[in-house]
């Protein structure tokens, strides 16, 4: 156990976790682009689970009164995980998987901290191209250790916004899902979709991306790293409808505040 449960400690352990974990994403990953055949998928479970193994055996030697909810633990668990006003780990030991699969290169290592539900610290890692983005409550986000800020865009035509298309192959949601972006692609410059909701909410924090959203993605351990580095790098994020964020309710939007009206509006007009 550490000498100080404090917020500078919790952030600093989580970078030395998400530093460990990253190290197995580097290493399979470029071994996984030499190795196409079957077992691919294997190999990611295993990637995926050797990674919040190791991301919480760090945390509960450093902090064992903390509560878990790992994606690989839940999933194991038949997707139930209860988020209380303890201090809880929020994890996703490898974000974008089907990159790593590919190799793609936007993965992450996704680790949060709650208090009271609060999104207290995040840290997101993408190994492969060394950046890590960080962010404590109230304290400001950073990318390498540099202070971050989303952008200053305020028309909607101008906007690079990031989307995913999710798992979910039901024809319904499919012409839902692609006739939002068809409707949206009126009215910004541009869309994304780079396989990694942690990493499109760290596009949005450091202005590489004006707007994200997300429906229907996998758990609360896509978003609440991301969530606090958008908030701490002066974005917002809010439900897709418009109305307050919800860390268990696995839909997001993220944007400057500049734009958050004509988003939103954008957004609810293309139902
Ligand atoms: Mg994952
Ligand atoms: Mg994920």
């Amino acid at each position: 156990m550490r000498q100080n449960d404090s917020v500078e400690e919790f952030v600093d352990v989580a970078i030395e976790a998400a530093k460990k974990a990253g190290e197995i994403i580097r290493r399979g990953f470029y071994k996984s682009k030499h190795v196409e055949h079957k077992g691919v998928v294997d190999l990611v479970t295993e990637t995926d689970k050797a990674c919040e193994d190791l991301i919480f055996n760090h945390l509960k030697q450093c902090f064992p009164s903390h509560k878990f909810i790992g994606e690989e633990t839940t999933a194991a668990a038949s997707g139930d995980f209860e988020l209380t006003d303890e201090p809880t780990w929020i994890v996703d030991p490898l974000d974008g998987t089907t990159n790593f699969v590919h190799g793609f290169p936007f993965v992450c290592v996704s680790i949060g901290l709650t208090i009271e539900k609060k999104p207290v610290v995040g840290v997101v890692y993408n190994p492969i191209i060394d950046e890590i983005f960080t962010a404590i409550d109230g304290r400001g986000a950073f990318l390498n250790g540099k202070p971050i800020k989303v952008s200053s865009e305020s028309q909607l035509i101008k906007a690079l916004v990031a989307t995913e298309v999710g798992t979910n192959r039901d024809k319904a949601i499919v012409d839902a899902t692609t006739g939002r972006i068809n409707r949206l692609l009126f009215k910004v410059r541009s869309l994304r979709m780079s396989g990694s909701c942690a990493l499109n909410l760290c596009g949005v924090a450091c202005g590489r991306l004006d707007l994200f959203y997300e429906i229907e993605f996998g758990g609360p351990w896509d978003v609440a790293a991301g969530a606090l580095i958008v908030k701490e790098a002066g974005g917002l994020v809010l439900d897709p409808s418009g109305s307050e964020f919800d860390l268990t309710a696995r839909r997001v939007a993220a944007t400057n505040p500049h734009l958050k009206d004509a988003f939103i509006n954008a957004l609810n007009e293309s139902e």
